[in-house]
């Protein structure tokens, strides 16, 4: 049965835990104790982690985990600063993990070493899938995308190394996944990032609606992830670039006619920056 669980740890991280068939996976174990608790209390074992980018809030866990779990195998990206990484991955390939199928891509941008893993799982078995259709069976997919600090909930990570040029392509290349495909980014940053896209667009009523019900589940100190990508294609300034309001707002902060894309993403990751 698979099974998604957020495991907080640092301030605003989640270790994403995947459970299928029996075996288990955690992806960037910033800090390993709350990591650790977790998977003892339950008694569960790791079979394999899955690393995202080098940055410390991804990786500072990762030897004291493999310590507890030493049969655990890591993957992660080529990067040195990736403790303990049995599979280097540079994006393009597909891994057989769980008894699923994941695709793996890079997306520069926040890093220039960052990937993102993808699944799809089918639920054949479930009495009310739509599963007969002139007596062929079909099995409908649901995607599963591990984006790590590339896009966030209404919003994307700040661009420490990359170009505006290549940050726009991995996160439109990550938004043409199918709408219902639920993303699991790394940080709780939904509630700041959605005060940035109501400045970007004060009038997109789907933002608003949005609102209100990340700032209840934040009450109730639940997640507000996954996302999906349906979700971000309504209200996220940084995969809306061809929006009126996006353009408008990007121009009005830079002063100058932006033609591209890329220039639209430019501006509005810089006012970003500087946004309180
Ligand atoms: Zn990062």
């Amino acid at each position: 049965m698979f099974k998604v669980t957020p495991i907080p740890i640092i301030e605003d991280n989640y270790a994403w835990l995947v459970q299928n068939q029996g075996q288990n996976l955690v992806f960037d174990p910033g800090e390993a104790a709350p990591v650790i608790d977790y998977l003892k209390a339950n008694d569960l074992t790791l079979d394999f982690m899955f690393i995202t980018h080098k940055h410390w809030d991804h990786v500072t866990g990762i030897a004291e985990v493999k310590a507890a779990f030493p049969d655990c195998v890591v993957y992660g990206t080529g990067h040195h600063d990736i403790p303990c990484r049995d599979i280097p991955l540079t994006g393009g390939e597909t891994l057989e993990v769980l008894g699923l199928s994941w695709r793996v891509w890079h997306t520069p941008g926040h890093t220039l070493d960052h990937i993102v893993f993808y699944t799809e799982t089918t639920d054949a078995e479930n009495p009310s899938s739509p599963n007969i259709d002139n007596g062929i069976k079909t099995k409908p997919t649901q995607g599963h995308l591990f984006s790590g600090d590339n896009l966030f909930a209404c919003g994307c990570g700040r661009m420490f190394e990359g170009t505006p040029e290549q940050f726009e392509a991995s996160l439109a290349s990550l938004v043409a996944l199918p709408p219902s495909t639920k993303i699991y980014c790394t940080h709780e940053y939904t509630l700041a990032n959605i005060n940035f896209s109501l400045h970007i667009e004060p009038n997109n009523t789907y933002t608003l609606h949005r609102q209100d019900i990340c700032t209840e589940l934040r009450q109730q100190n639940l997640p507000t992830l996954p996302t999906t990508v349906a979700d971000e294609l309504k209200s996220n300034p940084f995969v809306r670039l061809d929006q009126p309001d996006v353009i408008r707002a990007a121009e009005h902060f830079s002063g100058q006619v932006l033609g591209k894309k890329a220039e639209v993403f430019a501006i509005i990751r810089k006012m970003k920056d500087g946004f309180q």
